[in-house]
């Protein structure tokens, strides 16, 4: 892919000309969830500047919270990142650096620099101070290092029990940065670790361990988010207090905010957890995996990254603009008749038993693609919304006594309809004009329609689901709350009847439903029970937003 240029280019080539030449980047999730499209930009960005400048990137694991972390949630991040299109040169773990990081935190220990606190959490954070007070020093910070060199190894055999004690940087309590004001760089938790299982009851915080991690691996330029902003100057104490030779450097960027959708995975797994969607893979999810569901092709995604740009400062995408990168990549899929919502039409001047195939481009634009055959006979379904019994004056569809050409075929002209009980229309009652079938001498007959339709007989029943935003929008006075802004119609299914050719889509495969939208076969579509997800309509709306 071609990365945008950015302010990250401007530190590269800095460093380039300082002599630091070789260009390591990494991305590194924790393994605590599904990755969701605002990954997709740190993994673009990461191995993009990788390739960029023709050096290589990591695939690590930032597993330092085993009480979150699943083995389920590694296996899927891989694929997802496989999936987008990249390679990783090799997999790490900072569970692989756990000795490390104890060593490193008895060496601070040793330079005074570290001391055990007996503070309870509740103590530490009423003794923080606020943005524009200072801090409190803890009654234990001038404890005598071997005391706490002591209380340190007592903490990592298991002589405490968990949140009892806490190791500390010793830095400064009245700094304006509050992630400075001693920071804890290790508790005492007993969980199992999806790797390092029982081994440890002693973890290391993030903050302490992303730098020291970065620097092991000989990364040169760590991108992150721009919330860590803040934590740069403690990323930056650790490594030069532990006198690494080459330390890494941190580079924050914009995160992704995408409109009407949650990105976080603490979020999206109360989704999950709470039944609120199918799965970390329901189409309507913002995750790697709901997207691929949904019909989103790595290519879709890739495009999105490089058209929002690589900025500084945050700031929320408008969900448009990823439907038309969809859009984008969606051009030359084959361009099917699937009726949604089926009108049963009967031609009553077409012999019964008699039967056509007309053939039909797959998509006009792409010939090479070939043509398919489409069944034409006595009875037919169309578009419920294509009729309507008293058409206001804007709608040139079917109504009594109108004309219509059905795609492909021929003109009809609907001459009466049946009702039921409840006044539904159920069924129109048309007539077609033999001498009017497509491509043929004398089809140039004008009418102001063209319908989509299947034939009833052949046509293939399918479960077509519709999809709306995850959220309603955000309004001023409205909830902020992401669980009272959930939209209570974000999806419909649809009793569809799709054209013969469609019985056997694969799962994955990508179509046109002339008329209504893209669309993708399910997973766990299959012939005889086909199941059709929307993956966008056909209006580009992004493309008018931009004209203003
Ligand atoms: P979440 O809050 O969704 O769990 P996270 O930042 O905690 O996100 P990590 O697994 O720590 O998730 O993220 C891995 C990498 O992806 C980090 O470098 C992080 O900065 C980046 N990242 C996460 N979310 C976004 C986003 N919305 N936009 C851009 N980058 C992101
Ligand atoms: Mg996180």
């Amino acid at each position: 892919m071609t990365l945008p240029n950015s302010f990250i280019d401007e530190y590269i080539e800095e460093a380039i000309a300082r002599g630091d030449t070789r260009v390591q980047t990494r991305f590194p999730p924790e393994p605590n969830g599904y990755l969701h499209v605002g990954h997709a930009k740190a993994i673009c960005l990461n191995f993009g500047m990788a390739e960029k400048y023709g050096g290589e990137c990591n695939l690590r694991f930032d597993d330092t919270n085993p009480s979150k972390e699943e083995q389920e949630y590694v296996d899927s991040i891989m694929e997802d990142v496989r999936w987008l299109g990249f390679e990783w040169k090799n997999v790490y773990y900072a569970s692989d650096y756990f000795d490390d990081l104890y060593e490193c935190a008895e060496k601070l220990i040793q330079k005074g620099l570290a001391y055990v606190c007996e503070l309870t959490a509740e103590e530490v954070r009423a003794t923080r101070g606020t943005l524009t007070e200072p801090g409190k020093n803890s009654p234990y910070r001038d404890r005598p290092w071997e005391e706490s060199l002591q209380m340190f190894r007592d903490m990592r055999d298991g002589k405490y029990p968990d949140g009892k004690y806490t190791l500390r940087a010793k830095i400064d309590m009245a700094s304006p940065n509050v992630n400075m004001r001693d920071p804890v760089i290790y508790r005492i938790l007993r969980a199992t670790h999806h790797r390092t299982q029982d081994k440890w009851c002693i973890y290391p915080m993030y903050d302490y361990a992303h730098p020291i991690s970065d620097t092991i691996e000989g990364v040169t330029q760590s991108l992150c988010t721009l919330e860590f902003e803040d934590h740069r100057p403690l990323y930056d104490w650790c490594l030069e207090k532990l006198d690494f030779p080459k330390p890494s450097r941190q580079i924050e960027f914009a995160r992704l905010g995408l409109t009407r959708t949650i990105m976080s995975k603490r979020y999206l797994k109360k989704l999950v957890d709470e039944g609120l969607v199918s799965g970390w893979d329901d189409p309507r999810m913002p995750t790697l995996c709901g997207l691929r569901r949904r019909g989103y092709s790595p290519e879709a995604l890739r495009l999105f990254v490089e058209k929002i740009g690589i900025a500084k400062s945050n700031s929320v995408v408008d969900a448009a603009l990823l439907e038309h990168c969809a859009r984008e990549t969606l051009k030359s899929a084959p361009r099917m008749m699937a009726v949604l919502r089926p009108l049963k039409v009967t031609i009553t001047n077409y012999p019964e038993g008699q039967e056509e195939f007309l053939s039909v481009p797959m998509n006009q634009d792409f010939p090479e693609q070939g043509e398919r055959k489409v069944r034409f006979s006595r009875e037919l379904f169309i578009e419920r919304d294509d009729f309507m019994e008293t058409p206001p004056p804007k709608f040139f569809r079917l109504a009594p006594g109108r004309e219509a050409r059905l795609k492909g075929a021929y003109i009809i002209k609907c001459e009466d309809f049946i009702k039921n009980e409840s006044g539904e229309v159920t069924e129109l009652l048309c007539t077609y004009d033999p001498d009017t079938r497509s491509g043929m001498p004398g089809s140039e007959r004008k009418v102001k329609a063209t319908l989509h339709f299947v034939d009833a007989a052949s046509s293939v029943p399918a479960a077509v689901r519709l999809y709306d935003y995850l959220l309603i929008p955000e309004t001023e006075d409205g909830p902020k709350d992401f669980a009272e802004r959930m939209n209570p119609n974000s999806i419909e299914t649809l009793e569809s009847r799709v054209e013969a050719a469609l019985g056997d889509a694969k799962p994955g495969e990508r179509f046109q439903f002339l008329r209504q939208g893209y669309f993708c076969a399910d997973k766990d579509s299959e012939p005889g029970n086909l199941v059709f997800n929307e993956i966008v309509g056909l209006k580009d709306t992004y493309a008018k937003l931009v004209k203003g």
